[in-house]
């Protein structure tokens, strides 16, 4: 059995987050194992979906193939009574906190003869209200960053809100690397439990992931807003998954004293979590953590957690609701922007004003005709805001106009960037 225990790591304190350096770094900076590879596998979501109770098995599952080298019966026999150790996971015992967790025992293995060293992070929240949602973005958004493999935890199905919520962190994670093309992020994994339409799309990977490609399509006729969460997704992420789990059966649910012994829980359910941790956890399935396209050892993931948590949580930080904003403005001046410069011809300055004149006016209906809900006082700031812009974006535009000159380009882009960072 692990002789590990849960360790909160980051710490949401009211408005503020802590990390817990002392005991990280006495973790991470074992001389074992600090200059291995890492595998970072998160589990993030809500409270009580069932998140601690996964990881749990992830750590029989570690357990069996790092250190007893064999996982041939992993999950252990079905009339088993033993009940499931891991992270405390039981009804009622877990506190309804934000933050993350790490499993204190770090697994060793060898990918084609490389060191390496999986750890497992139990990320959790709720995005309830204004400063949940905050709190929620920043922590899901840094465990995402230092994750090989997040994967979202979702029960029944996947809803819109779900998906703006991964928007919202995955803001945070792109404006706190360096624009160097790398997709931000490794991984991403939704995990939808108690699946309950076998039928549509039957459980394990296959399903998934057609179920996942159809509702992260984009067409034409999409709502811009659907449509521009979307690709942000594909941008940030090397690779999206999805994978139907079905539900444990009814006497996980119902019994109080339940402690995970498998004769309780249906054989649907097992068998795919035994497909699900062989295809993240086996040794020829595990993804190492990068950065910027650069293996990440054990001991700099101490580092870039310390870096992260520096980068995101200073109050001159940008609230994820103003980035969400924003983006969607950068959307609005991407129209302008490819139907005013679109076209190769040079223009003649008038045609040019009128041209300008014309599609400002179009811009600011379309900003009013969505800010008709919302706070009022919130609205008149970031039009004021998108005026500002679309002026200044005009006198780029002028001028490339006039001679089509690279450095308009850049500054252009530059705009563009500091919209979304400010
Ligand atoms: P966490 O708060 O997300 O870590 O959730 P827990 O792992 O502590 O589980 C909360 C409750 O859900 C426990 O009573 C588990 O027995 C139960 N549970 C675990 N897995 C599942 C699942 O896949 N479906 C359902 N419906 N319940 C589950
Ligand atoms: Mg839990």
């Amino acid at each position: 059995m692990s002789e590990g225990r849960p360790i909160q790591i980051i710490k949401s304190a009211g408005d503020d987050f802590e990390l817990n350096e002392d005991v990280l770094e006495k973790i991470l900076s074992n001389d074992d194992i600090s200059d291995h590879s890492i595998v970072v596998i998160s589990v993030a979501g809500a409270f009580r979906k069932g998140k601690s109770f996964l990881l749990g098995f992830f750590i029989r599952f570690l357990e069996a193939m790092y250190v007893k080298k064999d996982a041939s019966n992993w999950i252990g026999n079905r009339n088993d009574e033993a009940p499931l150790e891991g992270f405390s996971w039981t009804n009622g015992q877990e506190r309804e906190t934000t933050g993350i967790w790490m499993w204190s025992e770090i697994f060793q293995g060898e990918i084609k003869g490389e060191k390496i060293a999986i750890v497992l992070l139990d990320t959790q929240g709720v995005f309830d209200n204004k400063t949940s949602t905050k709190n929620c973005s920043l922590i899901f958004g840094l465990s995402t960053l230092l994750s090989s493999v997040q994967i979202y935890n979702l029960s029944g199905h996947i809803q819109e809100d779900d998906i703006q919520h991964l928007e919202l962190f995955t803001s945070y994670g792109k404006l706190a690397l360096d624009d160097t093309g790398n997709k931000p992020f490794q991984q991403l994994l939704f995990l939808i439990r108690d699946w309950s339409y076998p039928y549509n799309h039957e459980y394990g990977l296959v399903g998934g992931n057609r179920m996942i490609t159809k509702y992260l399509q984009t067409s034409e006729h999409q709502n811009e807003e659907l449509k521009s969460i979307r690709e942000h997704l594909q941008e940030c992420f090397t690779k999206i998954d999805c994978f139907l789990m079905p539900h444990p059966g009814l006497k996980v649910l119902n019994n109080k004293n339940f402690d995970g012994q498998l004769k309780d829980i249906s054989d649907d359910f097992l068998n795919n979590l035994d497909s699900l941790a062989r295809m993240i956890l086996s040794p020829d399935r595990l993804i190492i953590k990068e950065v910027n396209g650069e293996k990440v050892s054990v001991k700099e993931l101490f580092q870039f957690m310390r870096i992260y948590l520096e980068t995101l949580k200073g109050d001159e930080f940008p609230e994820p609701k103003s980035i969400f904003e924003a983006t969607a403005e950068v959307n609005l001046m991407n129209i302008f922007t490819s139907n005013l410069f679109g076209k190769t011809e040079k223009l003649s300055a008038k045609e040019f004003s009128l041209r300008h004149g014309a599609l400002k006016n179009e811009i600011l209906k379309q900003f009013d005709d969505r800010r008709k809900i919302g706070d009022p006082q919130n609205s008149l700031k970031y039009r004021e805001q998108l005026i500002s812009y679309l002026d200044k974006l005009c006198q780029i535009h002028s001028r490339i106009n006039n001679n089509k000159n690279e450095m308009a380009l850049v500054q252009l882009e530059c705009t563009r960037w500091s919209l979304i960072a400010e």
